[in-house]
């Protein structure tokens, strides 16, 4: 089993756009979530 504490001690990042929660995939520098990034990028 993997210890839940291990995901627990990582920090909640929040999109500085809209607020929601992001997903922490690979890159843990992101700001945004993939839904603004993407319309950065329109
Ligand atoms: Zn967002």
């Amino acid at each position: 089993m993997l210890p839940l504490s291990f995901y627990r001690n990582l920090p909640k990042k929040i999109c500085r756009e809209c607020g929601c929660e992001i997903e922490e995939q690979h890159e843990s520098y992101l700001f945004e979530c993939e839904r603004c990034m993407a319309k950065c990028e329109e």
